[in-house]
């Protein structure tokens, strides 16, 4: 598309986002955090609360069977968006965060028969769990719950200055000396660094060790959807409101006979086939994992976020090619730091480095001047401490946003830097 014919596209897409009408002026970089919902997204929400607001997988009526057929779409549309292979189901929760906490529950309790699936469940070795030093603490803390829970070692891939996973035969060969590596849990894309990892070594390093691979699939939905599907992970987790979506669901993709292996994560209404006084009977996956009633309107929400993300997908990876490379260029000329700067594959999410100025300085004086980044650890504290501070000031961009943000955060650092000069 020619240069001008792509900026109207572009302003066209931005036009979608009402939050942009309710907040005139206010430069939007916090999309790791959560992305803003097009319009598209906020009707279907309203279109069940207004019109469908019934319940599902119940009711005998017309309106209950129609609201089942939207979910059930939807579970369909998520599976073909994520990893459309054929075993694969998948199971709505809250959202990555709960996603990652079913699967730790289910795949480490020893009342779930995973051996004939993945070898190293018959190992007598000592169990482990490999994740990295980069993880959100989503993908760390509901597996240190159920490592001492279950008697499972954690291992933590290293990653160097720059937040760059590590990946060392040697150390690897060690543990596998006397552990049996059972699950290896990743994200794909850092939302400190926006660096999407090379994961196809541990994924070959799954297959070889008859591991399970999950991969946190949180920022990498939406800037690295075709790493994802080419890594064919056992399971995939992500949030529907980090994807253009609502808050309040997300999904666990994954093979259904695998699942049906697993034990149940809670119990409730929905998930039983019969009740008795001792005991009872379970659904199949993915029935059994979504005990309660679902977040409805959210999962309609959900339908026309991955609706909005397929058709403009082309949009979405070409505007993240195109302001990565032109806010590269433009902090670089300025002299300010971000990591990794010399990481290849990155999409446009920065953790600025601005020497002894603190993260929530940046964030305070970039939100006088109407810039609304994020300013912490980012739920990465073993990352801030491999990265050497203890928070980052981090800006992150997504479809609505376009050269003018950019801009607009290098004169707003700039101001930052000479307040601070000023001050010195
Ligand atoms: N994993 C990663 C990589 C994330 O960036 C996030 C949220 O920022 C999460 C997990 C947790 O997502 P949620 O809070 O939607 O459950």
């Amino acid at each position: 598309m020619a240069f001008f014919a792509y900026l109207f596209f572009m302003q066209d897409l931005r036009a979608e986002f009402p939050f942009f009408v309710e907040n005139p002026g206010l430069c939007y970089l916090d999309s790791a955090a959560t992305s803003l919902k097009p319009k598209a997204v906020i009707d279907a929400l309203v279109r069940y609360n207004r019109a469908e607001s019934v319940n599902v997988h119940r009711g005998v009526y017309a309106l209950s069977q129609k609201a089942t057929e939207t979910v059930e779409a939807v579970r369909a549309q998520v599976v073909d968006f994520t990893l459309a292979q054929r075993e694969n189901t998948a199971i709505f929760v809250r959202g990555t965060t709960e996603g990652i906490n079913l699967l730790a529950h289910i795949l480490t309790s020893p009342e779930s028969e995973l051996a004939p699936f993945f070898t190293s469940f018959a190992s007598p070795k000592k169990p482990a769990i490999l994740l990295s030093e980069a993880e959100h603490h989503a993908n760390i803390v509901p597996w240190q719950i159920v490592a001492r829970r279950h008697g499972y070692a954690l291992f933590y891939l290293p990653v160097n200055k720059e937040g760059e996973l590590q990946i060392s035969k040697a150390w690897l060969e060690t543990i596998l000396a006397t552990h049996a590596l059972r699950i290896i849990a990743l994200s794909l894309q850092s939302n400190v660094t926006g660096i999407i990892h090379d994961l196809a070594p541990l994924r070959a390093l799954a297959h070889e060790q008859g591991s399970i691979f999950i991969v946190d699939a949180a920022q990498a939905i939406v800037h690295a959807r075709t790493e994802l599907r080419q890594l064919v992970p056992d399971f995939a987790v992500f949030s529907g409101h980090k994807i253009f979506g609502s808050t309040g669901v997300g999904a666990v993709v994954g093979a259904k006979p695998v699942l049906d292996a697993c034990t149940v994560y809670q119990g409730g209404g929905a998930m039983i086939s019969l009740v008795e006084k001792e005991q009872s009977q379970y659904l199949e996956a993915p029935a059994r994992f979504e005990a309660g009633t679902l977040p409805i309107g959210e999962i309609y929400a959900l339908g026309a976020a991955l609706d909005f993300a397929k058709k403009h997908e082309q949009a979405i990876v070409e505007n993240d090619a195109e302001l990565t490379a032109y806010a590269d260029e433009c902090l670089r000329r300025n002299n300010i730091g971000f990591f990794g700067d010399n990481t290849t594959r990155r999409s446009a999410i920065y953790s600025l480095r601005l020497d002894g100025i603190h993260a929530h300085d940046i964030g305070t004086l970039l939100d006088e001047q109407g810039i609304a980044i994020r300013a912490g650890h980012h739920c990465c504290q073993i990352l801030m401490r491999a990265l050497g501070v203890t928070a980052t000031a981090r800006a992150s961009f997504s479809v609505y946003n376009s050269r003018d943000d950019v801009d607009r955060l290098v004169e707003g650092l700039r101001y930052v830097r000479k307040i601070f000069r000023k001050s010195a």
